[in-house]
């Protein structure tokens, strides 16, 4: 059994299976949740399990027991989801599916679990300086990369942003595979003040060196601008694609004259 054991589906599929255990179904998506919670905080199997199993006491409503805690907050009073009876049949085949002897033993798998959305962030902010929809010679595309780089690092901790009574500014986004909204803080606006610096670095350098610049551009043999755009199969003759291509909707041959 991989992770997707903890995905809505597997847990529909049991709770459907048994007369009283719909009220795992409300518990399945947080159970989920937990399970990835686990393997990214927990550093051995002995700590991974105190916490995975601590789920079977927090679903009852129990925070504290015996040899351990819940490590979450206070919870808000008014929930809508109910608790799971300690000792019912739902919570019996709970606890089998989450102490199962032999879905723990695969558990090491998942320890090493790290989540790369701070990664995946990065790399969508370098393709803002670096779009793959261009070609850039190799020089360019470092100085492109090296500039993302720069303004990453000189905005990535600014202070959430706030309204005049100093409450925090939210705004919505929807996923389209959970079909769900969640909100997201925004930030104060970015800061590029380190272009100045730069600018003026740019043209001390400038400044420094004899001699002027060229006064036509050089072409560089490793130049990939030069090969124009790459589709990975070479391009017919017009004259050929003139004769086959149709013009959409109608389907009509091009204006040949
Ligand atoms: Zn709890």
């Amino acid at each position: 059994m991989g992770p997707k054991v903890w995905g809505k589906e597997f847990m529909h599929v049991k709770a459907r299976k048994q007369r009283g255990c719909t009220i795992i179904q409300m518990w399945s998506k947080d159970i989920c949740n937990h399970f990835w919670y686990c393997c990214k905080t927990a550093d051995t199997y002995e700590d991974f399990f105190d916490r995975w199993a601590g789920l079977l006491h927090h679903v009852t409503g129990e925070h504290v027991w015996a040899l351990g805690a819940c490590q979450h907050g206070p919870l808000v009073e008014d929930r809508e989801k109910e608790w799971i009876q300690k000792g019912s049949v739902a919570h019996q085949r709970l606890t089998e599916v989450v102490l199962d002897a032999r879905w723990l033993k695969s558990v090491h798998k998942y320890l090493h679990f790290r989540s790369t959305a701070e990664l995946e962030s990065f790399h969508n902010h370098i393709l803002m300086y670096a779009s793959k929809h261009f070609c850039f010679s190799p020089p360019m595309y470092a100085a492109r990369v090296m500039l993302a780089g720069l303004d990453y690092n000189h905005n990535v901790d600014r202070p959430a942003k706030r309204r005049a009574d100093g409450s925090i500014q939210y705004d919505k986004v929807h996923n389209k595979k959970s079909r769900k909204w969640s909100l997201y803080t925004l930030k104060v606006e970015k800061d590029y003040s380190y272009i100045v610096d730069l600018e003026s670095a740019i043209l001390r350098r400038r400044l420094s060196v004899t001699g002027g610049l060229p006064r036509t551009a050089r072409k560089r043999p490793d130049n990939t601008l030069q090969h124009g755009v790459l589709s990975g199969v070479p391009a017919p003759s017009t004259q050929e694609l003139l004769q086959s291509q149709l013009s959409r909707g109608l389907g009509k041959s091009l204006p040949k004259n």
